[in-house]
């Protein structure tokens, strides 16, 4: 049986210096912070996890929701999903946020998951959470289950030779068009990371998935200043209507005047290694009609440089269609967020 020693670190720089003295970086690392556990728990019930010390960070003051001084929102690391999509600010100014993090798990789910542990939250990959399968991003150099195996679930975005697996969190769709800043207080200093660095493209190293180091503890979010005007809208497909990932999801943020797009913020879940923003969709809605024509357009260009594998070409179309319908849904819904 896998034994593991568990502390309460009494600060932050306690728990950094403790989960420093690990080997690899957070992932798989042999020291390893506890948020609300709903990842980490069901890993280690898997032996898919075996850390040999859980730093439980709960009582740590990392739990505040706070307006940012450039008018924009700090979001401590162990704010739970439920009191962000709840809370007042978030559900007028960065209502695409809101959506995400409800359309996520289950409501009990939600009042355990942290900012900082959705953040990190591991692929659902099933070969992934099987020891007995070959998987590259848990055992390195074993190869991949899912490229000949079963992956209608799986990647179509940002996939290598190595792993093909999606990246599962609503949440991380909302932030990549929010251009969040993810601030960490490492080992050595403090640093802020833009979301769209924070993970990795698995490329040859599937089992390396984000930036952080040893000892990094993430200790807030900050959004900026919400964009006056702007509609925001989160869709999520998914194969039932709740308590399920997505097949294909989008996070749009639009401001249109005079009937033409002027700012453009896209991301699409589901579909990517990583949390997927999208430049090219960015690029092709900006200045053009608010229509659905410009809208099938840009959902195009998102797509272009899909790779499907044996089971999941189906959700090439189906990532265009959400993107499209999320963008009209934007544009002419009294229920986007402004
Ligand atoms: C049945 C089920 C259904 C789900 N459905 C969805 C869904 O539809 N959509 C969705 O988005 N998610 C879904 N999830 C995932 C869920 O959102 C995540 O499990 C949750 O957000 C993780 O947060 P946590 O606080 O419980 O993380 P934990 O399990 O505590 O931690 C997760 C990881 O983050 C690390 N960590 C935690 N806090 C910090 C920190 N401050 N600094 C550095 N590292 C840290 C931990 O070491 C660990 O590696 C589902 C989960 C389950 C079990
Ligand atoms: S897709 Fe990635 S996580 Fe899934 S089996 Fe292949 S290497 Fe493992």
């Amino acid at each position: 049986m896998h034994t593991f020693k568990f502390t309460r670190p009494a600060d932050s720089s306690a728990a950094v210096a403790a989960a420093a003295q690990a080997k690899t970086a957070q992932q798989g690392a042999d020291a390893r912070f506890i948020a609300g556990g709903t990842t980490l728990l069901d890993l280690m019930k898997l032996n898919v996890e075996t850390p040999a010390r859980i730093l439980d960070i709960n009582r740590l003051p990392l739990d505040k929701i706070e307006a940012a001084p450039d008018g924009g929102l700090k979001i401590g690391a162990t704010v739970r999903n439920s009191d962000l999509a709840h809370h007042p600010t978030v559900q007028r100014d960065y209502a695409v946020l809101s959506q995400a993090l409800l359309s996520g798990a289950s409501a009990q789910l939600r009042n355990m998951a942290t900012t900082a542990g959705n953040l990190l939250q591991r692929t659902r990959c099933m070969y992934f959470r099987d020891t007995a399968m070959p998987c590259n991003k848990r055992a390195p150099g074993t190869g991949c289950a899912a490229i000949t195996g079963s992956n209608r679930m799986l990647a179509v975005l940002g996939t290598s030779e190595q792993c093909i697996a999606t990246n599962p969190s609503d949440m991380c769709v909302a932030m990549a068009a929010l251009e969040a800043t993810i601030h960490v207080q490492g080992a050595r200093a403090a640093r802020a990371i833009p979301f769209s660095d924070l993970h990795l493209l698995p490329g040859n190293t599937p089992n390396r998935e984000t930036l952080l180091e040893p000892g990094d503890l993430i200790t807030h979010v900050t959004l900026p200043p919400p964009v006056a005007g702007s509609r925001q809208v989160y869709l999520k497909l998914r194969d039932r209507a709740s308590y399920e990932f997505a097949l294909a999801s989008a996070a749009v943020i639009v401001t249109v005047a005079g009937g033409k797009v002027t700012r453009a913020r896209v991301a699409l879940g589901g579909v990517g290694t990583k949390p997927w923003r999208s430049p090219e969709a960015e690029a092709a809605l900006v200045g053009q009609d608010a229509s659905a024509a410009s809208f099938r357009k840009a959902a195009e260009a998102a797509m272009r440089d899909a790779k499907p594998q044996s089971e999941n070409g189906f959700k090439i179309e189906l990532a265009k269609r959400c993107l499209a319908h999320a963008l009209q849904t934007a544009v002419t819904s009294s229920l986007a967020g402004s």
